[in-house]
């Protein structure tokens, strides 16, 4: 880099000039995503093993660039996170979220509760419950047809404050995940003081749990684990009828994953909500 003056400089490394602009250029494109509609949500049903019915599903946020086409979640998150634009993304998220369970009641749909994913800024963030709470009663809906996903490493990072941030989001009587449990650290004994509903085993150990011993003992000590905290389990990332057929032998509770559904737009998840009454 040669200095221009000032604090200015001109950079002649051309493939760290180039990464630095498309990230530049995607970070101003999001900042202005948000505001113009360009972000969607997908919703990918969660399928319970013993009755075969779907209660809930995942909310999953898409982006529809005018140039770059459907940008998946994986490309722009890590972004959003460290430039802050996360908070606001994740709250038009909540939001929407708020509005398409509303559009669902009055459509005289079977609702299933919604699952939303809380990134680790937003769950620091000090306005989040306020939000959460404000998004709901707007809609008038009940706390009780949202969820927040949180990852496992999130909650077990900042081990003292977490532990009143979930008690702050529970009260609000929405239920609570533990997002990609095994892949971080849990204490044992934290975890059983914790405001916890669900654990969500994660697509890494489901992946090979019909070839791999090891994966096959930690999906099971999972399920046992959660059970024994009163906590029901969902596994992630299901993509074939043996790994369905092992997880159901072993009592996990629902499963997600291409096997069953892929994520998808609202009006196709809408098709599979029963109309109120039947199911
Ligand atoms: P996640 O929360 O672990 O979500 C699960 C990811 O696994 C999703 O990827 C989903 O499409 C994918 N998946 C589902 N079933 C299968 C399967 O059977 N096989 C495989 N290989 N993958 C499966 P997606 O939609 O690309 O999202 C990636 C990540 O982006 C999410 O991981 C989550 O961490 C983040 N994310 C997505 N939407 C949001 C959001 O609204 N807010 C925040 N903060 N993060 C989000
Ligand atoms: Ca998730
Ligand atoms: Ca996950
Ligand atoms: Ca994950």
């Amino acid at each position: 880099a040669q200095a221009m003056g000032g604090n200015r400089f001109r950079f002649y490394a051309p493939e760290m000039n180039e990464r630095a602009m498309q990230l530049f250029t995607l970070e101003s494109d999001l900042a202005r995503a948000i505001e113009q509609g360009e972000l969607c949500l997908h919703y990918q049903p969660r399928v319970n093993l013993e009755s075969g019915a779907v209660r809930s599903a995942e909310a999953l946020v898409r982006w529809r660039h005018p140039q770059r086409g459907m940008v998946p979640p994986g490309d722009f998150i890590a972004l959003a996170e460290n430039s802050g634009l996360i908070v606001p993304l994740g709250a038009w998220v909540i939001r929407e979220v708020c509005r398409q369970q509303r559009a669902w009641i009055d459509a005289g749909l079977q609702t299933a509760v919604v699952a939303v994913n809380l990134s680790p800024r937003q769950f620091q963030d000090e306005h989040l419950v306020d939000e959460i709470r404000r998004a709901l009663s707007d809609h008038g809906l009940d706390a009780a047809c949202i969820e927040m996903e949180i990852t496992e490493s999130t909650v077990m990072d900042n081990a003292a404050e977490a532990g009143c941030k979930l008690n702050a989001l529970k009260s609000l009587g929405i239920s609570l995940s533990l997002d990609d449990f095994g892949t971080g650290h849990s204490s044992l004994s934290r975890l059983r003081h914790l405001p916890i509903d669900h654990l969500k085993i994660d697509q890494a150990f489901v992946r090979h749990l019909c070839s791999n011993a090891a994966d096959a003992a930690i999906c099971k000590a999972i399920v046992d684990l959660a059970h024994n905290l009163q906590l029901s389990v969902i596994a992630e990332g299901v993509e074939d009828a043996a790994q369905a057929a092992a997880l159901r032998s072993w009592g996990c509770d629902d499963v997600q994953g291409f096997h069953f559904a892929r994520p998808m737009p609202p009006e196709e998840f809408a098709r599979m909500l029963a109309p109120e009454g039947q199911l």
